[in-house]
């Protein structure tokens, strides 16, 4: 059958796609040490699973408003208000089957034939997809190690065209870790504004950050870049939530209005229990992650001390989410791989450790490495790659 131009160059997700090859090893009996995965190893929180069972119990298992149920959108408000200073009404939120599509939505609701974005690599996997799916042209700008995986204004003005619409920010960053401070987005901010570029400001590891550095919402700065930015946010990874699927963007009604029309012609409205879930994760008294933040913050220094003992993998020590992103170009050419897709899969054949190579996050000699998972498997982990790479020297 012929299919529709727009999926015939469409890839399945890497992400996902090294998950499903380490677990279809893993049902065949092998012992394999899955660091791929993107979401959080913690359960959802007890008393938000309490509040699902509550909302089923008690009827709300009905459609609901396309862009989320007003208690949620309120809460959503109020997250902002305390979190990040930021004063916006609930008409400016839309609430989305993950940030994932809210994405998706911005996407179509913003882009004409041909509109550029400027992507900065190394990049989450789906926004060059997103942006192609919506007939955008994604314009993607590599920021370098030398300046930790960060994009610089300089850079973001050199990419600009009459065609450029909008910007990602991601921070901080997945696959990187990164996190940009204040000075940083405020000079991205400025060129923004100088050239009438929105900013999409993907936020969703605002509350893994490990160091002193403090999260940092590009819309924060003033209340021009506000009105200049569509932020990203979701209860994901801040709230183990990732099956539940919910997410929301912030920003100006114009675009978000459009957006809540579009969710009721393709989703009709998120799940609703699962509305209810979210709405009891930002009711939650006190800091609901503050456990899981401590564990990845001590996962994070362990597997980065481990990798410094591995020859040829250096490493950009990251800031937040819960991924490394070392550079395995010299091991990777000791070894004899001319890609760092064969390097990965030689790895996981060989010694049963799934990372994801660089490549779908427009990084070609990097790979990324999740610490969602436990001390002991990244011990484990850690010497069946320094194995793997002595191994073929
Ligand atoms: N943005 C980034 C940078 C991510 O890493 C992810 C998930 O991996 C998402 C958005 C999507 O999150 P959600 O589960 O809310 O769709």
């Amino acid at each position: 059958m012929e299919l529709a131009n727009r999926v015939k160059t469409l890839s399945p997700s890497s992400t996902l796609a090294i998950t499903a090859k380490a677990n279809e090893l893993k049902k065949q009996g092998h012992d394999v040490i899955g660091l791929g995965a993107g979401e959080p190893d913690f359960n959802t929180p007890e008393n938000i699973l309490d509040a699902a069972e509550d909302a089923m119990r008690n009827g709300f298992t009905k459609y609901t408003p396309s862009g989320g149920i007003p208690e949620l959108k309120q809460a959503i408000v109020d997250k902002f208000q305390t979190d990040n200073g930021l004063s916006y009404t609930p008409e400016e939120i839309i609430v989305t089957t993950g940030a994932k599509h809210a994405l998706y939505t911005l996407f179509q609701v913003l882009l004409n034939k041909d509109d550029e974005v400027i992507v900065p690599a190394p990049y989450w996997v789906s926004y060059p997809e997103q942006i192609k799916l919506a007939g955008g042209k994604p314009v993607i700008v590599s920021a370098t190690e030398q300046n930790s995986f960060k994009i610089t204004p300089e850079q973001i003005e050199e990419a600009i065209t009459a065609k450029t619409k909008a910007v990602i920010i991601n921070s901080p960053n997945n696959p990187t870790g990164m996190v940009y401070s204040k000075e940083e987005l405020r000079k991205i901010g400025d060129i923004c504004l100088k050239h009438n570029i929105l900013i999409v400001s993907d936020e969703i590891y605002e509350k893994l950050i490990y160091t002193d550095d403090s999260h940092v919402s590009i819309a924060e700065i003033s209340a021009s870049l506000k009105e200049q930015t569509v932020i990203i946010n979701g209860v994901s990874k801040s709230h183990a939530m990732t099956g539940w699927r919910i997410g929301y963007a912030a920003g100006p009604s114009e675009l978000i209005k459009p957006m809540t029309n579009l969710a009721s012609h393709s989703t009709s409205n998120p799940t609703s229990i699962a509305q209810y879930a979210a709405l009891a994760a930002y009711r939650s008294e006190g800091d609901s992650n503050l456990e899981m933040r401590q564990i990845f913050a001590e996962r994070l220094e362990l597997l980065y001390g481990l990798l410094q003992d591995i020859p040829g993998i250096s490493c950009v020590k990251p800031k937040g989410a819960f991924y490394l992103f070392p550079n395995v170009e010299e091991a990777m050419n000791r070894n004899g791989y001319r890609t760092v897709d064969d390097w990965v899969k030689a790895l996981l054949e060989e010694e049963k450790v799934a990372l994801v190579p660089g490549t779908g996050f427009g990084a070609h000699e990097n790979v990324r490495l999740s610490y969602a998972v436990s001390s002991d498997a990244l011990k484990e982990a850690s010497q069946r790659i320094k194995r793997f790479v002595l191994n073929h020297q």
